[in-house]
This record gives C-alpha cells, sequence and structure tokens, in this order.
C-alpha cells in the first residue's frame, strides 16, 4: 500500500496539531492514514486504499457512511433550513420523545453536545441532587475526559490519571474493579453515606470489551438503592447498540437512575445526553438548581440526524443484521484462533467485537462460548477470562498495536489502534466483508 498522501498530511499536521490529532487515540505510529471519505462500510484514504472499517468513528456509525436516502434527506434539510438557532426546535423534541419512549429508565432527558459533558454534567446533577460528593467509579472505566472519573486506584486509594487534575477530584472518587460485587459491597457499608452515585458502563466498552458477570448490575442496583446513591449507566457507547432500542440496561434487565448517551444518538453528529428520573432530571436549571447549560445543544442538524437514524433502525430490522454478522464474525474469529492461537480470548456481543490478546488461557476451548465471552459460569474458561480492566491490561497490548494493527491494515482492514477500544459493526457491512476480515485473520494468524 502507497501511503505518500497521508504523510505529507501528517507533516503539515505536526505542525498545527499536538502529535498531529485532535484526539489522543489517532496517533498511529509511526503516522495515521488520513480518511478522504467513506463508502458504505468502508473508508477510502488520501491515497486512495480501501479499508473495511470498523471503526465507524469510535461507535456513533450505526448504519456506516453511506446513509439510506431518508436519513441523508433529514440532514440536508435541517442544515439547509440554517445551522443553529438558541431557540428550541420540534425535531429535537421528537428525538426527546424517541428515547423516552424506547429506554424504560428514562422519562425526562436533557442534549448536551459530547459524552464527555453528559457525564460531568450527570456527575454533578447526582451530587446536587443528593447533597453528596463522593462517586464510586469502575477502574479502568471511561467516562469522556472529565476530572471526576479520569482517576486510577482502588478503595485503598486513589490519584488522577492525568496531569492537570488535582488530588482533590481524585479525593472524591473511589475506584472499585468491575465485576467485584464485594469490593463495591464493601465500599458502600462502610462509606454509603457520602456516595452520591455509582457510575459504570453496562460492558466495559473501552477496556477490551468486558461483560458483566450473572447479577452483576442486578448487585449494584440494590446496593445503591440501600446506600440511598445514585445508579448511573454510561451508555454513550451502548445506548441503541447493545439491546437494540432498549440499550444495555432493556438487555440486562436493570433500571439506573441517570443513563448517560453520546455517539449513535447523533447519527454521527456531536451529541451527548443525560437521562433518567423526571424527579432527578428537574434539578437541572432552571428548573432546578444544578446549573447546566450549552450553546450547542439541542442542535437543530444532530437532532434531525439523530431521529432519522433511530427511526430507520426501527423500521429496517438494522439490529437484527448487525448482531447476526456480530455473531459471525466473533464465531468465526473462535474458530480461527480455537486452531491458532488458543490463549486469545473473543469478546463482544450484539454489534461489538474484539480479540483480547489474553496470555495465558489455553484450556480446551470445547463448551467455551460460542461468540464471544459472557462470562459463562459453565465454561472451562471462566476462571481466566477478562473479568477486569486490569485484566485487559495484563493481555499482550504491545502485540495488539504494533503487529497486529499494521498487518490487518495492510490486509484492508481498519481496526481500532489498541487493545482497549472496541470495534463496531455497521447495517453498511455485508457477509462478504465479514468472510474478508476472517481472511485477514487466517493470514496474521498464519
Ligand atoms: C466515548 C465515551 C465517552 C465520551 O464521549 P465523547 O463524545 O468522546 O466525549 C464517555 N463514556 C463512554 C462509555 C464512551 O464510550
Amino acid at each position: 500500500m502507497n501511503h505518500e498522501q497521508s504523510r505529507t498530511l501528517y507533516d503539515r499536521a505536526l505542525s498545527v496539531f499536538p502529535d498531529g490529532v485532535n484526539s489522543s487515540v489517532r496517533a498511529v505510529r509511526p503516522y495515521p492514514f488520513f480518511v478522504e471519505r467513506g463508502d458504505g462500510a468502508h473508508v477510502i484514504d488520501a491515497d486512495g486504499n480501501r479499508y473495511i472499517d470498523y471503526v465507524m468513528g469510535y461507535g456513533p456509525l450505526l448504519l456506516g457512511h453511506t446513509l439510506p436516502e431518508s436519513v441523508g434527506a433529514a440532514i440536508q434539510s435541517a442544515a439547509s433550513d440554517g445551522p443553529m438557532y438558541g431557540a428550541p426546535t420540534e425535531v429535537g423534541v421528537e428525538l426527546g420523545e424517541f428515547i423516552t419512549r424506547n429506554v424504560a429508565s428514562v422519562e425526562m432527558l436533557r442534549f448536551v453536545n459530547s459524552g464527555t459533558e453528559a457525564t460531568s454534567s450527570a456527575v454533578r446533577l447526582a451530587r446536587g441532587y443528593t447533597d453528596r460528593d463522593t462517586i464510586v467509579m469502575i477502574d479502568g472505566g471511561y467516562h469522556g475526559a472529565q476530572p471526576s472519573t479520569l482517576v486510577d486506584g482502588s478503595p485503598d486509594g486513589s490519584k488522577p490519571s492525568s496531569p492537570g487534575i488535582p488530588d482533590a477530584f481524585a479525593e472524591h472518587t473511589i475506584p472499585v474493579p468491575f465485576n467485584d460485587e464485594e469490593a463495591i459491597r464493601t465500599v458502600l457499608s462502610e462509606r454509603g453515606d457520602e456516595i452520591a452515585a455509582v457510575i459504570v458502563e453496562p460492558i466495559l466498552g473501552n477496556a477490551g470489551i468486558v461483560e458483566p458477570v450473572d447479577e452483576y448490575h442486578q448487585a449494584l442496583r440494590e446496593l445503591c438503592d440501600d446506600a440511598g446513591a445514585l445508579l448511573i449507566f454510561d451508555e454513550v457507547i451502548t445506548g441503541f447498540r447493545v439491546g437494540g432500542l432498549q440499550c444495555a440496561q432493556g438487555k440486562f434487565g436493570v433500571e439506573p437512575d441517570l443513563t448517560t448517551f453520546g455517539k449513535v444518538i447523533g447519527g454521527g453528529f456531536p451529541v451527548g445526553a443525560i437521562g433518567g428520573r423526571a424527579e432527578i432530571l428537574q434539578e437541572f436549571t432552571p428548573a432546578g438548581e444544578v446549573f447546566q447549560s450549552g450553546t450547542f445543544s439541542g442542535h437543530p442538524v444532530t437532532m434531525a440526524a439523530g431521529l432519522a437514524t433511530l427511526e430507520y433502525a426501527a423500521e429496517n430490522d438494522v439490529y437484527s443484521h448487525i448482531n447476526a454478522l456480530g455473531e459471525q464474525l466473533r464465531s468465526g474469529i473462535r474458530d480461527i484462533i480455537a486452531d491458532r492461537a488458543p490463549e486469545y480470548t473473543v469478546v463482544g456481543t450484539d454489534s461489538m467485537f474484539k480479540t483480547i490478546f489474553t496470555r495465558a488461557n489455553t484450556a480446551a476451548q470445547s463448551g467455551e462460548c460460542d461468540d464471544g465471552c459472557v462470562q459463562d459460569k459453565a465454561c472451562p474458561r471462566y476462571g481466566g477470562c477478562p473479568k477486569t480492566a486490569a485484566d485487559v491490561a495484563n493481555a499482550e497490548t504491545d502485540r495488539w498495536e504494533r503487529l497486529f494493527w499494521p498487518a490487518m491494515k495492510e490486509e484492508g482492514v481498519f481496526f481500532t489502534v489498541n487493545q482497549f477500544e472496541s470495534q463496531f459493526i455497521s447495517n453498511a457491512h455485508t457477509a462478504a466483508d465479514i468472510e474478508d476480515t476472517l481472511e485477514a485473520y487466517k493470514a496474521f494468524f498464519g
């Protein structure tokens, strides 16, 4: 593959952007390819190379790059009416109604402009509503670039995970390992009356993909109720991706108090939302006292794109298509690595997938999860498969970045650049794309 144009563009980008990029995961070494355009499930780079795209904008592109007519027309029409107004629009109400109709726990919501904004507003709302300062998060969970959750550690001690965040933030954040009911039970029994909220991704989507063990979320729900703390589901990735229109909370049968959304609900445009019980949402200004505001919030082009995307998904079997392709891909990868690299673990559900390059997990393949680890206690590999973000960080993360990612790129498959970020199937992918991708896996694993 020729990458001359991308190299030249990166040379220019390095002069204007730190590390040449606007979001840190994009800074691939030695340099990223620059995308010229999308085409269905593919992207074409500045040198004309074509890739099957499983990055899908890191999650938002449920329908792929070529939008169905109805979606494209809704976006064009909203944009040609004028960019934005600083006043409410009908299309925003319609998207709000769509979400409250489909997600059982969401009675009301407020739109913002990114997942980061959604989680930081949700944390502030939970603190304001409960009049408590401390939050519990999952160690290695990702809730965007906000100081209250850029925190590492354990209940024995936490610290900011980035310079620029005062230690005082970490003092009010208690990280616990995912899937460890005992750890969170202990925290809530000792310090429950300080805890405003527990914030958790229903499935870890930015640390490999790690599914909850049976009854984990039910336990969180009960523990929060006992402590008077709010349960916040960060569904920025899983919302309208996992569990279809009811989202991951519907799939797991748990009703959080607050839910954060982003990614898919903007149909490819910048978006976020905080939803939940009306009584809590009413605490946002101006109805209540917890300050919340945003120039671009409820942006009419985003609202039109999100609404048209979700309506298309509701009317066209999108979830059955992408979830079936997910099964085909995950079980295909499972068969390939069972032969050639049995220590690795296939993970993911619905239209999300990843292969975690676990180091030691070579027990017999028979009886293991068919198409991605679901933390099945009866599986012979249950004891060894990743249950926490730390387990994923212990995998062969360099092998992914240095060997696997570049090799797949050369085979024409665009994956997320590190071991941690999820990958996504869109409605534009076909069974033939999946077959081609499995051939690339075979070529890599030899
Ligand atoms: C992507 C993501 C965020 C941050 O969203 P941005 O739009 O990038 O700010 C927050 N939480 C989760 C679970 C995410 O996957």
